[in-house]
């Protein structure tokens, strides 16, 4: 190894001991695990897993007291972690009473149209076999969290962060025009909600220079799902997927 990597990787040791980590986590579905699909942790695993961080000196705080502690700490001691949940989904809704008790706060990235409980994201329309559209009607009513129930979610705890209108093509498989389009209908339908936090979750963590570029545009902070955590960097949110932990403590047992 050349000394100036060495220098460079002491300096960023350096660096990680003076600046604690912010840990932001993802999660999808709760409930009975499957093996067909991959986006489920049971509850258990999510309260244990929020007790252990607890239990190790982490703080729960909001993803945007996260994002201002990133953008200016340049000592940072405590330890905080950050709660998200993707895609909008009911049995979210189970997971929000019990952190309301613990006072944990969570933000949840919505899509547009799941809240219709029409129509089913990509993923789930592939989990769940679902071929038409009376089946994914039926599905949707069942899994997606609806304009109602989002409405009566009181909690200030709880905010909205955007994920795309609707839950197929990912932000680099569109042109940036139609990337354009659908941040400007997610804006449209959440800024005005008192929950509303301005940060965009990348479907499937894809994503590029040009894509972040047109968040910048709408002041918006890009959140990705890397596996990576949080030290100075604020131009975007690094995620730490609970199903990949689960997954991993799963083969650990096995
Ligand atoms: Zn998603």
């Amino acid at each position: 190894m050349k000394i100036k990597e060495i220098v460079l990787k002491l300096k960023r040791r350096l660096l990680r001991l003076r600046l604690q980590p912010v840990r932001v986590f993802c999660f999808h579905e709760v409930g009975e695990t499957e093996e067909n699909n991959p986006d489920r942790i049971p509850m258990s695993f999510l309260m244990e897993s929020v007790q252990q961080l607890l239990n190790s000196g982490y703080r729960f705080i909001s993803l945007k007291e996260a994002h201002a502690h990133i953008k200016k700490d340049k000592i940072r001691i405590k330890k905080y972690a950050v709660l998200t949940a993707d895609d909008g989904l009911k049995c979210q809704l189970n997971v929000l009473e019990w952190l309301e008790k613990k006072n944990i706060p969570i933000t949840l990235c919505l899509n547009v149209l799941s809240l219709s409980n029409k129509t089913c994201g990509l993923p789930y329309r592939k989990w769940y076999h679902i071929e038409d559209k009376e089946t994914e009607k039926r599905y949707a009513e069942q899994l997606y969290i609806s304009e109602s129930e989002l409405q009566r979610i009181e909690s200030n705890l709880v905010t909205f962060a955007l994920h795309g209108v609707n839950h197929d093509e990912a932000a680099t498989e569109i042109s940036l025009d139609d990337f354009r389009k659908d941040v400007e209908a997610c804006i449209q339908k959440f800024a005005s909600n008192k929950h509303y936090v301005p940060f965009y979750t990348y479907k499937y963590g894809m994503h590029n220079r040009n894509t972040d570029e047109v968040l910048r545009q709408y002041n918006l902070t890009p959140i990705l799902v890397d596996g990576e955590k949080n030290y100075n960097d604020a131009s975007c949110i690094h995620r730490e997927l609970l199903e990949a932990l689960y997954r991993k403590c799963q083969q650990k047992l096995s």
